[in-house]
């Protein structure tokens, strides 16, 4: 399946979930077995021979994309998540959105010392929540190896935030 066919599946919600945010619903891509697979496929062909020791899923639509690529790796899924989810200690970071902030954690013990880590969310906007979970990856020993997304709103510069780390998208808007 091309890359533009992949595209044309992602639904554009105008005003969604507030005036003048274009939402990308992505419901429309994943539930299109063949679309899926590909997306999985791709990101797997990507980063098979990579050395990559752990994935790392940020809820809640990152894990829809990071479960599957973990599985097809062989390595295991490290979960960053809303606050009062995780049930161990964990390291918490607060970070600004645009309109107020929002808060994440990993647990401690997420990682062994070193482990390096690719971390896959659903889409990179202004880059504000991948940034937040690099953080938290850091404090728990983590070394990011690369930050995949599904989709890339390129406008936004989320790039350019991020402009420390090695970035891969398979889709760009
Ligand atoms: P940001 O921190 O600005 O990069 O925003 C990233 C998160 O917000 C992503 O994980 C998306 O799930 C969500 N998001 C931001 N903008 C959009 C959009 N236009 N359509 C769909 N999801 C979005």
């Amino acid at each position: 399946m091309a890359r533009q066919d992949l595209a044309s599946l992602i639904r554009n919600i105008p005003d969604f979930p507030i005036p003048g945010i274009q939402f990308k619903d992505i419901t429309t891509l994943i539930g299109n077995g063949p679309a899926f697979s590909e997306v999985i496929d791709r990101l797997h062909e990507r980063y098979r021979d990579q050395q990559i020791d752990a994935v790392v899923g940020i809820e809640s639509r990152g894990f829809i994309f990071s479960a599957p690529l973990a599985y097809r790796l062989g390595v295991g899924l490290v979960p960053i998540r809303k606050p009062g989810k995780l049930p161990a200690a964990t390291y918490q970071i607060e970070y600004q959105l645009e309109y107020g902030t929002n808060k994440l954690e990993i647990h401690r013990d997420a990682f062994q010392p070193g482990a390096r880590v690719l971390v896959i969310d659903d889409l990179l906007a202004t880059g504000g929540t991948i940034a937040a979970a690099c953080d938290l990856i850091g404090m728990a020993g983590g070394q990011v190896a690369e930050l995949a997304f599904v989709i890339e709103l390129t406008f936004l510069n989320g790039r350019e935030r991020l402009r420390n780390h090695n970035i891969f998208s398979l889709i760009q808007f």
